[in-house]
């Protein structure tokens, strides 16, 4: 896939009707309220719509929100958005009864230059998730150019993240356009020694991207539960760590791999081990491959730790997606925490790809520490991949 995409500066949108897909999946209050309980993806888009605003052209922003799956659902309606979004931007924010109905088209053939318009919630329509043309050619009919911005959807060939692009001169707005720089340019032209730190919970969750980076980086290091795979095939005692029986033979050949194409590639030497899956359990180092029955290992320990740090020290770019232990316990959180300080210490690009280990930075407060924290969480994973991302691939390229 070619990364380098026209963008939203490319084009002459003065006076021109602009379809800006945005991810404005916003988590929202579980009693039906409508109460938006965390707006940075909201925020996220502001850029984009601000400039395309500032640059005279009329807004109809779209988005998916939950799996409606094709039918009206009023509780995942656009509409708290709208009202978010219009605070944010200190300006009215019309409202569409539907997605590409009378009342759409109606709103958006009457927009302005300045003015922003916002869709329902496209999955409300049956075709979007088919990426059925005729629903793209509906919502392309209405405007002159599509801006794509939702990152979070790109890795979905859906009518309103790929289907429009057939339709209408497609650019990317300025979150993608950040994702395609960092994680485009780590993978295709990496300021080398190209680290990469994989944890997580599952080794099958995460093969597509193990085996990717093992052809572009220098050395990659392990951790969090699929380290116990590998640990496993290797003979090892794991206790009731997590383990995936059926995935050792390809941790295995992913060792072999990386002594084929002279990868470094890392292992935990210790680990903390609980007598339960808890918060307060109690807990002991042990060395990687000792584990008693009855104990599971839920963080790397004290030696890995140095082990992995002293990896990144001198590296050119990190890509790191997958948390090291189960971070969500604090008693379990510090070989995450010591990667993350570790990562903040470096003079390399740091890149964090993944729902989880995005979350994770966050909580450990290194996120404005590292140079860029992936919007998308399966997005990003199928970027590390290496697969094409529909919603990348359909855009203009420079
Ligand atoms: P991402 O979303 O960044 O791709 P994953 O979804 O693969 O990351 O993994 C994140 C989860 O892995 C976290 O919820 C974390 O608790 C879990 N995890 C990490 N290490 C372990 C472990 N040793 N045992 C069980 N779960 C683990
Ligand atoms: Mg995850």
């Amino acid at each position: 896939m070619n990364y380098n995409k026209k963008t939203v500066k490319d084009v002459d949108v003065k006076g021109k009707k602009v379809l800006l897909r945005c991810d404005f999946n916003v988590p929202m209050a579980k009693d039906g309220s409508g109460v938006i309980t965390d707006d940075k993806r909201i925020r996220a888009a502001l850029p984009t719509i601000q400039y395309l605003l500032d640059q005279g052209a009329a807004v109809i922003a779209c988005s998916h929100m939950g799996k409606p799956k094709g039918e009206v659902k009023p509780e995942l309606s656009l509409k708290p958005v709208a009202q978010r979004l219009s605070q944010l931007l200190d300006k009215p924010v019309l409202m569409a009864e539907d997605v590409v109905g009378p009342d759409a088209q109606a709103k958006a053939a009457a927009l302005q230059p300045g003015q922003v318009l916002l869709l329902e919630n496209t999955r409300f329509e049956k075709g979007e998730t088919k990426n059925d043309p005729a629903l793209a050619k509906a919502m392309a009919s209405m405007a002159e150019v599509y801006v794509s911005d939702a990152f979070g959807a790109v890795h979905r060939a859906h009518a309103s993240t790929a289907g429009v692009a057939a339709f209408l001169p497609a650019v990317s707005g300025f979150l993608i356009q950040k994702e395609l720089d960092f994680i485009g340019g780590a993978l295709a032209n990496p300021k080398r020694p190209l680290v990469a730190i994989l944890g997580g919970s599952k080794v099958s969750s995460k093969i597509g991207v193990i085996n990717n980076l093992l052809e572009i980086a220098d050395t990659i290091i392990i951790g969090g539960g699929m380290a116990y795979t590998f640990s496993a095939a290797q003979g090892g005692k794991v206790g009731d760590s997590l383990l995936e029986e059926d995935w050792k033979d390809y941790s295995l050949e992913m060792i072999q791999k990386a002594k084929d194409k002279g990868v470094k590639l890392l292992l935990p030497v210790d680990t903390v081990i609980a007598d339960a899956f808890a918060p307060d359990a109690k807990s002991q180092v042990v060395q990687a491959g000792t584990i008693p029955d009855g104990w599971q290992g839920l963080d790397i320990g004290p030696e890995t730790v140095k082990l992995y740090c002293d990896a990144v020290k001198d590296a050119g770019t990190v890509i790191w997606n997958g948390p090291m232990g189960v971070f969500e316990f604090a008693a379990f959180a510090k070989g995450t925490e010591a990667v993350a300080e570790a990562l903040s210490k470096t003079s390399a690009i740091t890149i964090i790809g993944g729902g989880d280990s995005a979350a994770a930075v966050q909580q450990l407060g290194y996120a404005d520490k590292m140079t860029h924290i992936s919007t998308g969480g399966g997005a990003s994973l199928e970027f590390m991949e290496g697969k094409d991302l529909p919603g990348v691939a359909c855009l203009l390229d420079q």
